[in-house]
């Protein structure tokens, strides 16, 4: 049935989906439309942490749809106030911008760094360092910024000013700086690159790096922050204070957002006429912002995901040495990645058929994004059925 709405839909073509169709949600499950439920452990990409509809988001944006959806950036915002203070006062930032994706946030970023160079007397600087198996969006300069061959492919002339390097790679650090350096941007757990967190030394000595030569250090976390990978966001766990952070997904519980935010200096490059959007820091989404954020800092909320996680990677470790199909668990908080020694498309397809629906990421990673708001019980469920998948998996190949 999904083949035939494949190729006679009007929606062009540009997403592998899977073959089921979503029409309803709640907490940590979906249901279909022929009434089946999954434990959704995908959580829309790591964007629904919160789970699905969110009582205290759904309360907060039906009255907020009720009074103003849009009326443009030519007026004062509250709610944008009010977002970018709680965002702040909980990071070591100072000033936020909002957008509405990922890409726009980056877009930002990459924006700000080259100005924020030419401000500062570094007009050669234009360069811009990424990673090795990065994901930093789909528009012209991120897709350029996401240092995978493959995702450029048919797009050339790429934006230019993206130099690559190797992530967790010491003599990458030595090639930093090469006078044209403006700002390094880099995901902190890469996400779509195969769910690989960067090595704490290492960044540690990139940072003094980039202290040293007004190099900005840019961290992505579009897909580790908001609690992902249990702290509010991710660059806390690595003792280091980026310049810029950029945010999206899980920042809206699923309403469109993007944030970028930055240390005072370099909030001073954006200036009215330098940067904008339309739609950026609407109500709606100001709305859902504030609301996920003031959830995640609930007490015990985000210690919980500590120990969810903890249980998580205990018990996938267990598996990983009764079974020989899983080669080595990665991640950090909910953002966990299980590199399995064949390709992932059949486990996906297995866990469906077990009412859980997972991600891969990159080669043989399975990707495990649980909401943040997942019970032990759903949890057991999960870890269940991948040993029951693994136990059917070990008696065909034996045969
Ligand atoms: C998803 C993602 C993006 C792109 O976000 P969009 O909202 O799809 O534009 C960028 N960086 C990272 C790390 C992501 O996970």
């Amino acid at each position: 049935m999904s083949e035939t709405l494949h190729t006679t839909s009007a929606v062009m073509n540009t997403y592998n989906r899977f073959p089921i169709t979503i029409v309803k949600g709640k907490g940590s499950y979906v249901w279909s439309d022929n009434g089946a439920q999954y434990l959704d452990y995908t959580s829309g990409i790591a964007t629904c942490n919160l789970g699905h509809v969110p009582e205290y988001v759904q309360v907060k944006v039906k009255n907020q749809l009720d009074l103003l959806w849009h009326c443009s950036n030519l007026f004062e915002i509250p709610a944008q106030q009010e977002l970018a203070q709680l965002l702040v006062d909980n990071s070591c930032f100072e000033k936020a911008f909002f957008c509405n994706s990922g890409a726009e946030a980056n877009e930002a970023a990459i924006k700000i760094a080259k100005k924020y160079a030419k401000d500062h007397g570094n007009g050669k600087r234009v360069e811009i360092v990424t990673f090795s198996h990065s994901f930093h969006g789909r528009t012209g300069s991120t897709m350029a910024a996401t240092a995978q061959t493959k995702i450029h492919e048919g797009f050339t002339p790429l934006t230019p000013g993206f130099r690559y390097l190797t992530l967790n790679d010491s003599n990458a650090l030595k090639e930093i700086d090469n006078g044209k350096t403006a700002a390094v941007l880099l995901e902190l757990v890469q996400g779509e690159g195969g769910v690989n967190p960067v090595d704490i030394s290492w960044i540690k000595q990139l940072e003094t790096i980039c202290k040293q030569h007004d190099i900005l250090l840019m961290v992505d976390e579009i897909q580790t922050g908001i609690g992902r990978t249990g702290s509010l966001f991710s660059y806390e766990q690595y003792g280091i204070e980026p310049d810029v952070m950029t945010l999206a997904k899980g920042l809206g519980s699923g309403i469109a957002i993007g944030a970028l935010v930055v240390k005072e200096p370099v909030a001073e490059s954006f200036q009215p006429g330098t940067h904008g959007s339309t739609f950026g820091g609407n109500p709606i989404a100001m709305t859902a912002g504030i609301a996920t954020i003031e959830t995640l800092l609930e007490e015990e909320f985000l210690s919980d995901v500590g120990r969810k996680s903890e249980w998580l990677i205990t018990s996938l470790k267990k598996l990983q040495e009764s079974y020989s199909s899983i080669e080595e668990i990665r991640g950090l908080g909910l953002l966990i990645g299980v590199q399995m020694t064949d390709a992932t498309g059949n486990w996906i397809a297995k866990f469906r058929e077990k009412g859980i629906l997972v991600l891969s990421a990159g080669e043989n990673v399975l990707r495990i994004l649980p909401p943040l708001t997942t019970t032990k019980e759903e949890l057991e469920q999960f870890i269940a059925a991948f040993q029951e998948l693994l136990i059917e998996n070990d008696s065909q190949t034996s045969i």
